[in-house]
């Protein structure tokens, strides 16, 4: 360990994304993007930009994106906070609203960034263990020290919470922040962006890299009161004023202004997961209740590690679980009904 480095640097365990390699050969289903590329009129806008105007600085404060995504979410722009990725967004989060020295809560089956950014920026953290069917247990998130966060739906398991149980868990936390990583959310149903106007302590982060398309622009935003979003944009503008550049800004305008192809990809990725759900119980899979574009599955012979590498060998990236608390388990991406034909024809080769 190197003897210049920050005790921040020594306490950092970074976390490791998906695997990328040759993307062109594989059909990846293991990172959760969208198999669908992102609509013509985002790649016009982003056309457009490139010819115009990106010699210029991007706006710092993002004024139209915030607008536009204040617009279609029906609230006002100061309570709205866009960032580069979700990803930089939550790390924003963390550093705003946890305390070292006050313990956080997360699901122990979770997004694995939580405890990177818990470790980084020194906030305590329990893990809380989900109920044996992989739900939330609503009521262990109540009381909460430093705050809570979690995915809905959850990742890996692909289940969605219903905003009853998270409005009691915002008024069992009156003085912490809860922060909802709805990175999945359009695949499922209510968003809790309804409950902003009526909890203070409320804040949703959403992204443009799954429903949108976009994962290779990296946009993610935040929505909630505008005391939050101002403590957002203090961390923010404590790194980097120029949030995001001048493409993104552009291509994220128009993907949520094409409303009409985000509903043709949506409802084709949701008839696509109920029909690979369908298929993968024929086959003896336990398949966890998705609202996502993902699915979480077990088989009762078959040993999911093998499968894992069966797929690898055969061009086909899925991510492989074992750990306390998910043993044995796969998470597959939705792909395309044609990368999923394929996944098919790959499993019954070896089932
Ligand atoms: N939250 C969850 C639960 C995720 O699965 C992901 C994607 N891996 C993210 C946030 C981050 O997404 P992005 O940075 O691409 O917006």
């Amino acid at each position: 360990m190197s003897k210049f480095w920050s005790e921040a640097v020594k306490r950092s365990s970074p976390y490791v994304p998906g695997e990328q390699m040759n993307i062109s050969n594989l059909i990846k289903l293991n990172t959760n993007e969208n198999p669908y590329p992102p609509s013509q009129q985002v790649k016009e806008a982003i056309q457009s930009e490139i010819d115009t105007n990106l010699q210029l600085y991007p706006s710092p404060t993002v004024d139209d994106l915030r607008e536009e995504l204040a617009t279609t979410y029906q609230l006002n722009k100061d309570q709205v906070f866009v960032g580069n990725g979700s990803d930089e967004v939550l790390a924003f989060s963390f550093m705003a609203f946890f305390d070292p020295g006050r313990i956080i809560r997360f699901p122990a089956v979770s997004y694995s960034f939580y405890p990177v950014y818990a470790k980084l920026f020194d906030i305590p953290y329990e893990k809380v263990a989900l109920n044996r069917d992989f739900t939330l247990p609503v009521e262990k998130f109540f009381q909460a020290d430093g705050g809570v966060i979690f995915p809905n739906p959850n990742a890996p398991t692909s289940i969605y919470l219903d905003l009853q149980a998270i409005r009691e868990i915002l008024d069992n936390n009156p003085d912490c922040v809860v922060i909802i990583d709805e990175a999945y959310i359009d695949f499922a149903s209510a968003s809790a962006v309804s409950l902003i106007n009526t909890y203070e302590n409320l804040l949703v982060i959403q992204t443009f890299s799954k429903s949108r398309s976009l994962a290779g622009l990296r946009v993610g935003f935040a929505l909630g009161n505008k005391q939050l979003i101002e403590g957002l944009n203090r961390i923010k503008d404590s790194f980097n004023s120029y949030t995001i550049d001048r493409l993104a800004i552009a291509g994220a305008k128009a993907a949520l202004k094409d409303t009409t192809y985000f509903d043709y990809t949506i409802t084709k990725i949701k008839q696509t997961r109920e029909w690979v759900t369908s298929e993968m119980k024929k086959r003896g899979f336990c398949v966890l209740p998705s609202s996502a574009n993902f699915i979480f599955v077990t088989h009762y012979k078959e040993a999911a590690e093998d499968l894992y590498k069966w797929f690898k060998e055969n061009g086909i990236l899925i991510r492989y679980f074992q750990s306390p608390g998910i043993d044995n388990y796969l998470r597959i991406t939705i792909g395309t009904d044609e990368q999923m034909r394929t996944f098919f024809e790959k499993l019954d080769y070896i089932l």
